[in-house]
């Protein structure tokens, strides 16, 4: 048995529909290959399938933070509180405008930012909440949005990984003021090349954010730069497979979703023996990938492996710990929360076209090294 992490054979289904769309936008007359009526066509579809105010297609997920961000005037002098457990485009994005990223401690259990420690860490020179949708669990997003309101910042959601997940009656991205989603190969509207789109309720930031994708100019008058831009524009080829690929979506979410629920039922007995699955439900969740909490990490990592089970550790280092962000932790500061995720958190697969058998392959492997292996 060999079950990789992440499929290598991801696209294979769509491969002949990739290859007629490489000729027929290769050879169409207009040679349009960025921005043109195919990444309209897909903008357009996600607007209405989330009932967003707008959504800007561009370069790759963490391009979509940092056009938001600078769309909101982030800049010098300028502080962002963001979950001190997660990936770097987080923070990245904040520093390559001149701000601060603040870090914030996240819930043990479902290792999303925890909205008090958020509140907790505003000053004076707060300008915005960055939470983020992590793994399997979306930020409790209702109480975030409440201390952005109480402050009076500014609300991004880093709903990256997030894409068709719902919480409170509102779909992920539409909970702040704008959220992002990366169509980056393993996430879940992947596809084959980089990507990624701003979502947004309020119709002045997609117009903004439109200028910044493309040098700050306005669509209709080119050479007319209003702002100082970015190249994130996106590609027509990968628009035309995105919107080939867009009606399946909901299929595949749903079957990742069928995969999680088996395996958290699965594990429910785990917990006494330190291994804890996400919390049961449908509701706030998303299954980029399926992360568990477990107290020898590294060694059920390797009972996996030995099994043919790929998994994931991420992230190994809370943001403030890596080299490149440790200079923005200040003295004093600590995210007891966010090392021990740091430490536990494995990541099992969840690719929609696993099958039955190797779910409950992958499923059985764990509950050997929890009820099993760990005795001996
Ligand atoms: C993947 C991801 C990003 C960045 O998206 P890219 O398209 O890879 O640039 C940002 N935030 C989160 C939470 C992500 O998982």
């Amino acid at each position: 048995m060999r079950l990789p992490f992440f499929p290598p054979d991801l696209f294979e289904g769509d491969r002949e529909h990739l290859l007629r769309l490489v000729h027929e936008i290769g050879t169409a007359p207009s040679q349009k290959f960025i921005l043109g009526e195919h990444t309209a066509r897909l903008e357009q579809a996600l607007c209405e399938q989330l009932g967003a105010a707008d959504v800007v297609a561009c370069g790759s997920g963490t391009s979509a933070l940092t056009l938001v961000l600078a769309a909101m005037e982030i800049g010098p002098g300028d502080e962002v509180v963001v979950p001190a457990f997660g990936c770097a485009p987080l923070a990245g994005a904040i520093v390559s405008l001149g701000a601060v990223p603040v870090f914030a401690d996240v819930d043990p259990r479902t290792m999303v930012v925890d909205p008090a420690d958020m509140e907790r860490r505003i000053t004076a020179r707060t300008k915005a909440l960055m939470p983020a949708h992590i793994f399997s669990v979306m930020a409790d997003m209702p109480r975030i949005a409440a201390v952005a309101e109480r402050h009076g910042l500014r609300l991004v959601e880093d709903s990256a990984v997030a894409q068709g997940g719902e919480l409170a009656g509102i779909p992920a991205g539409l909970s702040g003021e704008a959220g992002v989603f990366s169509f980056v190969q393993v996430k879940t509207f992947g596809m084959a090349g980089e990507g990624g789109v701003v979502v947004t309720r309020n119709a002045e930031l997609g117009r903004l954010v439109r200028m910044l994708r493309n040098h700050g100019q306005d669509g209709k008058n080119r050479f007319l730069h209003h702002r100082i831009g970015w190249n994130s524009r996106f590609d027509e080829l990968q628009a035309a497979f995105q919107l080939h690929r867009l009606p399946g979506l909901a299929d595949r979410l749903e079957r990742r979703a069928r995969i999680a629920a088996h395996y958290t039922e699965r594990f429910a007995e785990l917990t006494a023996h330190g291994v804890v699955a996400p919390p049961p439900g449908r509701e706030g969740r998303c299954y980029y990938v399926y992360t568990l909490l477990a107290e020898r990490r590294d060694a059920l990592r390797a009972h996996l492996a030995e099994r043919g089970v790929g998994s994931h550790a991420y992230y190994p280092l809370p943001l403030p710990r890596q080299p490149a962000f440790a200079c923005y932790a200040r003295p004093g500061d600590a995210w007891p929360a966010a090392e021990r995720a740091a430490d536990r958190a494995l990541s099992i697969p969840v690719y929609p076209h696993l099958r039955d058998t190797d779910v409950e392959y992958i499923a059985a492997a764990v509950r050997e090294f929890a009820l099993v292996d760990a005795r001996g």
